[in-house]
C-alpha cells in the first residue's frame, strides 16, 4: 500500500508530526476509510475529539444550514448559535460566564490570563506563582507548554514562561506544602490524558478546592480531554463533587469542528473587562452550532447514559483481556476514556492494529488509550477487543 500523496506530505509539511502511512478520506458511523477504501474501526476519534462519530445526521444538517447562513462575523456583534451554546454550558456547568476560542491551548491561555488578572485586580498583585501537576499536559503554546509538567515537551524552548512549580499528582501532602500565600493559580486535569489516562483521587481534588478557598487561589480544571461527556458526565468534575473556578474545554466540544471554551464562576469572571482578552474566530456561529448539537446530544439524546453503559462494558472487556495477557500491567480510566498499561512499548501493537483495521492511540510509550466516538456500540467494542487480542498474542 503506497500513496504518492504520502511522499508529497513528507515534502511540504514541517516535520513535527510522524503520521502513520495512510491517507484518510471519509468517515461513516464509528469507522474511518482511507483513500484506498480500507476501513478502520475508530478508537481514536481524532484524539478524543470526534465525539459523535461520522454519521450523526443532526450535526451534519445543522452545520450545512449554518454554512448557508453565515460562518463568521467576529465578536463585534452578537450571534445566536454562540449565545445558545454558552447558555447551555452555563446551565450544565453550574458556572457563570463563557469565553469561546479555537483550541485547548487557547482555552488554557485564556484561563491563565483570566486567573492572573482576577488575582492582580481583586486579591493581591504579589501572588504570582502557578502550580500544575507533574505528568500533566496543557498544550503547545509557550505558556501552555511551560505549565505542562513533562520535560520532554520543554526541550529546546528555554527560557520558558516563569513562576511555575510542578507538584506530584494525587499527593495531598505535597500539595499542602507547595500551595502558599504567593500562589495565584492551581491547574489540574481531573483525568490526566496525555500523561497516561490517570484519574485524580477524590480526596486530592477536594483538598485542592479547600486549599484554594483558604488561600485565595484560582482553581482551574483542564477538561479539554476529559470533559463534554467523555467520562459519562458532562464534566469529569461532576463525579468528584468538586467545582473549579474556571474549567477549560475543547476536543469533544465541537465533535470534530474547531472550538475551545472556558467557563468561569461569577467571581473569577470579574478578571476580564472589555479589551482585556479576545479571539477573532472565537465564538463564530459555525463552531458554536457544532457545540450546541453536541450538548443537546449529551443531555437530550441519551448519549451520557450510553457513555456510562459502554464505558463500563469497555472496562469489563479490557479486564477480561488482561486475564489472558500478562503483558497488560493495568487497566484504568473512566467512561470512554480508558487505557491499558503494558510491560513494553506499544508502538508496534498500534501499527499492527492499524493493519488489521483498528485505530488505536498511545499515551506515553507503554500505554494504549481508548477514546472512541461517544457513539461507539457494544459490538464494536467486541470487535476492537478481538483485534487487540490477536495483536497482543505472541506471533
Ligand atoms: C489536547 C489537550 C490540550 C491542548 O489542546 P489543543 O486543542 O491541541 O491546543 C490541552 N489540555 C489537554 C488536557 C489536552 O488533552
Amino acid at each position: 500500500m503506497h500513496d504518492a500523496w504520502i511522499d508529497k506530505g513528507q515534502e511540504v509539511f514541517l516535520q513535527n508530526y510522524k503520521p502513520l502511512p495512510i491517507v484518510i478520506e471519509r468517515g461513516e458511523g464509528n469507522y474511518v476509510f482511507d483513500k484506498e477504501g480500507n476501513k478502520y474501526l475508530d478508537f481514536v476519534a481524532g484524539i478524543a475529539t470526534n465525539a459523535l462519530g461520522y454519521s450523526y445526521e443532526p450535526l451534519k444538517k445543522a452545520m450545512k444550514d449554518q454554512i448557508d447562513k453565515i460562518t463568521h462575523c467576529s465578536n463585534l456583534y452578537y450571534n445566536e448559535p454562540s449565545i445558545r451554546a454558552a447558555q447551555k454550558l452555563v446551565e450544565l456547568s453550574g458556572l457563570s460566564r463563557v469565553f469561546f476560542c479555537n483550541s485547548g491551548a487557547e482555552a488554557n491561555e485564556a484561563a491563565l490570563k483570566l486567573g492572573k488578572r482576577y488575582i492582580n485586580k481583586f486579591v493581591n498583585g504579589n501572588k504570582t506563582e502557578i502550580i500544575t501537576m507533574k505528568n500533566s499536559f496543557h498544550g503547545r503554546t509557550i505558556a501552555t507548554v511551560s505549565i505542562t509538567g513533562q520535560t520532554k515537551y520543554h526541550e529546546g524552548f528555554a527560557p520558558l514562561f516563569e513562576g511555575i512549580t510542578y507538584t506530584e499528582f494525587n499527593d495531598v501532602e505535597a500539595l499542602e506544602m507547595v500551595l502558599t500565600e504567593k500562589t495565584a493559580i492551581l491547574m489540574i486535569e481531573p483525568i490526566q490524558g496525555e500523561g497516561g489516562i490517570r484519574p485524580a483521587e477524590q480526596s486530592f481534588l477536594k483538598k485542592a478546592r479547600a486549599l484554594c478557598d483558604a488561600l485565595d487561589i484560582v482553581l482551574i480544571f483542564d477538561e479539554v480531554q476529559c470533559g463534554i461527556g467523555r467520562t459519562g458526565t458532562v464534566f469529569a468534575y461532576d463525579q468528584y463533587g468538586v467545582k473549579p473556578d474556571i474549567v477549560t474545554l475543547a476536543k469533544g466540544l465541537g465533535a470534530g469542528y474547531v472550538i475551545g471554551a472556558i467557563i468561569a464562576n461569577e467571581k473569577t469572571a470579574l478578571g476580564f473587562e472589555p479589551g482585556t482578552h479576545a479571539s477573532t474566530f472565537g465564538g463564530n456561529p459555525l463552531s458554536t452550532t457544532a457545540a450546541g448539537v453536541v450538548l443537546d446530544a449529551l443531555v437530550h439524546d441519551g448519549l451520557l447514559e450510553h457513555v456510562k453503559t459502554m464505558g463500563a462494558y469497555l472496562e469489563a472487556s479490557l479486564l477480561e483481556l488482561k486475564k489472558r495477557h500478562p503483558s497488560i500491567v493495568e487497566v484504568r480510566g473512566m467512561g470512554l476514556m480508558m487505557a491499558i498499561e503494558m510491560d513494553s512499548p506499544v508502538g508496534n501493537a498500534i501499527a499492527m492494529a492499524l493493519d488489521k483495521g483498528l485505530m488505536l492511540i498511545n499515551s506515553g510509550t507503554h500505554i494504549i488509550r481508548f477514546v472512541p466516538p461517544l457513539t461507539i456500540k457494544q459490538t464494536e467494542i467486541d470487535d476492537m477487543i478481538h483485534i487487540l487480542d490477536e495483536v497482543l498474542s505472541p506471533q
